[in-house]
């Protein structure tokens, strides 16, 4: 694992918080500890029986109160709840090919954050991801996939600007850890919401890579933002 290429950006990890307030019943830290032990139980047993029956089930009528947002690949080897080993109610989940964000995605994640006080946003890469796998191999101007996956994979390539090592096949797990850094950085660009809430100390955002063949998921260190004014600005503004 190279640690280095799962630093986000530098610029990004400012100030330390002083003080965690706690939300949807976890703290960030707390929170993330809990995806850690699910995904221990996952890697000890993949078989393992995911935390659901119909008594928790029937509970989830009163509401959702998830302690983790997970904006992952939409690909089928990469389910975040059998990942993480969670149950019903207990994980946020938004996915897309390559996870990358538009507004529904954004509109999805701040929904987690700002209204169910969930405190914790991981942005979860995986091995082998066939998005980014795409972005290598197809080149600009290449014969059209059709305007939809056009703008995905163009998305994707963009990230490939963080690169330090080329973007092909052999450094491909270069080119999703940068994917990763760069929708983290987009989410922090064009979601008002969610900088206020993680300059607030309110919300921790991760990034994360999923390793198909363990089962492992490794995290990056957390982005840490300088605290703001204490008001909020709506995403759409932006
Ligand atoms: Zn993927």
């Amino acid at each position: 694992m190279r640690h280095g290429r799962l630093m986000l950006s530098a610029a990004l990890m400012l100030v330390v918080m002083a003080s965690v307030p706690v939300r949807a019943g976890e703290t960030p830290a707390s929170a993330l500890e809990r995806l850690k032990a699910g995904n221990a139980r996952f890697v000890r047993d993949a078989a393992s029986a995911l935390p659901i029956d119909a008594e928790k089930r029937q509970a989830q009528l009163k509401g959702q109160s998830p302690f983790a947002i997970v904006l992952s690949c939409a690909d089928s080897r990469v389910p975040p709840e059998v990942i993480f080993n969670a149950g019903l109610g207990e994980l946020f989940v938004v996915r897309t090919a390559g996870s990358v964000t538009d507004k529904a995605v954004l509109a999805s994640v701040e929904y987690g954050a700002e209204h169910l006080k969930t405190p914790l946003l991981v942005v979860m890469g995986h091995e082998s991801c066939g998005a980014v796998k795409a972005a290598v191999e197809t080149k600009p101007g290449a014969p059209t996939m059709g305007p939809n996956l056009d703008a995905l994979i163009g998305a994707v390539r963009s990230s490939f600007d963080r690169l330090t090592a080329p973007a092909d096949l052999e450094h491909l797990r270069d080119a999703i850890l940068a994917n990763v850094e760069q929708v983290v950085n987009d989410i922090l660009v064009k979601s008002a919401v969610v900088k206020h809430l993680t300059g607030a100390g309110e919300l921790q955002v991760i990034g994360a890579y999923y390793e198909l063949s363990t089962g492992l998921v490794r995290f990056s260190e957390p982005v840490k933002l300088a605290t703001e004014p204490a008001h909020k600005e709506s995403a759409a503004h932006k």
